[in-house]
């Protein structure tokens, strides 16, 4: 596909998950490509996300592994918990996955500008360097930023890009926003012993999850000693002479105290400033870059994958998206992705997962549904005296006996969700499950035992 007219086939905005795998898998099918990183080669997920946020909840776990191990014969006499250690070897597996990364692009032969790329037409790219540069195909790739409203005192609050780099754990912790950042880090700092405040503007947390499993989390977090303000807009936030910062509510008489403010109110799609304009590129109402069915946008050479185009913002989606633009465009393979069905997890304390409609949106969609339920107290729970109890629920379509969607809280809930999501995207039915004999003694058997 090599067209002398071009500096490169394929040029890249934006080294993240979809447009690492959309350089390589497009490089192996011969393109020449390059690709622009304004910060770090790995994006979100690897250098300021998923993977940070994963290690930092093994981190925080140890809490309750430490408490549990005298049940167990074992003498911890002191324990004792230092932030930077854990911190700066998060800091050090980040900075192993950007080398690794980097050399992934390197062994493809992908070329990299490590500064920022803005479009200046349909084939061409600027560079911050001021370099020009043409491709017979640009692709978008750079992601979603932290959404910071408006309130005063916003500048004294940090988002999920600074808080992985904290000097000291925060004693007092307050979080805007109850989705899935929130709940992360409400879990992880309430673990490591910091007082953690949840407030959102509505009067829910993780929308979109099913009700059952939100209402168990608020309640074992509740008693894990996070607190929650619903329907509690911040107003503003004040920083003291000792730097304590009063996070005023609307409504409320008394402001909250904090040591760090972390907002998490979503993401917005990262478009501005990109020069999408010079080539038309059309943006929805979030300033999304809309896209069809394969990635295009309506600038015919211009593409666009991952959470820029605003449609599931999760890295698998993203990967996925990358793949297959770079198979369609530069290999002659057709894949269609497949957006329904798609697993997710939050990976809160205790972690809570999902596959499929939630009982709500089961009801309305397929009419009549059956609903089976395990609510149970996982084994270690009991033995170590912790009154948490994990739910799993399954839907069935009622007319084919089809399971529709699992949803489920408990410990592992992540792992057991990716494994049974396979037999919900496979169409399995109830009689499936159920002739499944049971792996004892596991939580997972529960997904064969519900009534
Ligand atoms: P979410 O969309 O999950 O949650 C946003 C929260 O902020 C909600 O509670 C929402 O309230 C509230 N909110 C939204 N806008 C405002 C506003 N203007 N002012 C105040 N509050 C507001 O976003 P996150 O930031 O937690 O995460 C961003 C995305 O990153 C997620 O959607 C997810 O796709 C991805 N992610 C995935 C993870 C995973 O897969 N485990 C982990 C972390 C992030 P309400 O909706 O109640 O009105």
């Amino acid at each position: 596909m090599a067209d002398a007219q071009f500096d490169y086939d394929l040029f890249v905005i934006g080294a993240g998950s979809g447009g690492v795998r959309a350089s390589r898998i497009a490089a192996g099918h011969g393109a020449r490509v390059a690709v622009a990183e304004e910060y770090r080669v790995g994006g979100t997920c690897v250098i300021r996300g998923c993977v940070p946020k994963k290690l930092l909840v093994y981190g925080s776990h140890f809490a309750e592994e430490l408490q549990d191990a005298a049940n167990y014969g074992w003498t911890v006499e002191k324990t004792t918990f230092d932030w930077p250690t854990l911190r700066d070897a998060v800091l050090r597996d980040v900075d192993r996955l950007n080398v690794a990364y980097t050399s992934t692009l390197e062994t493809h032969h992908v070329e990299r500008f490590l500064e920022r790329a803005v479009i200046i037409g349909p084939n061409s790219v600027r560079l911050a360097s001021g370099r020009e540069i043409t491709a017979k195909v640009i692709l978008v790739a750079t992601g979603a930023w932290p959404v910071m409203p408006e309130f005063a005192g916003a500048e004294h609050c940090i988002t999920s890009n600074e808080v992985f780099h904290l000097e000291q754990l925060p004693r007092r912790v307050v979080i805007s926003g109850a989705g899935y950042i929130a709940m992360e880090f409400a879990g992880i700092f309430n673990a490591l012993g910091s007082h953690v405040t949840v407030v959102n503007r509505s009067e829910t947390l993780l929308r979109g999850y099913d009700q059952a499993l939100r209402d168990r989390l608020l309640q074992i977090t509740m008693a894990r000693g996070i607190q929650y303000r619903f329907n509690c807009p911040f107003e503003k936030v004040v920083k003291r002479e000792d730097n304590t910062l009063e996070v005023w509510l609307k409504g409320q008489p008394d402001p909250v105290l904090a040591d760090q403010v972390l907002v998490a109110a979503g993401r917005n799609p990262n478009t501005a400033g990109l020069g999408l304009e010079n080539a038309g590129i059309v943006l929805g109402e979030r300033g999304e870059i809309v896209v069809d069915d394969h990635a295009q946008t309506s600038c015919p050479s211009i593409y666009a994958v991952g959470d820029v185009t605003d449609r599931v913002q999760l890295t698998p989606v993203a990967i996925r998206e990358g793949q297959a633009f770079a198979d369609r465009v530069f290999g002659g393979k057709h894949v269609a992705i497949d957006y329904s069905c798609i697993p997710s997890a939050v990976f809160s304390q205790p972690p809570l997962a999902g596959v499929g409609p939630t009982e709500g949106e089961a009801r309305s969609q397929y009419g009549s549904i059956k609903v089976y339920s395990s609510d149970f107290r996982p084994m270690k729970n009991v033995f170590g005296h912790r009154p948490e109890r994990g739910l799993y629920k399954m839907i069935v379509d009622a007319a084919t006996d089809k399971v529709l969607a699992l949803h489920m809280i408990g410990p592992d809930a992540p792992e057991i969700l990716q494994a049974a999501a396979i037999a919900v995207k496979a169409g399995l039915t109830k009689a499936d499950f159920d002739a499944t004999v049971a792996l004892h003694p596991s939580m997972a058997e529960e997904l064969v035992l519900m009534k």
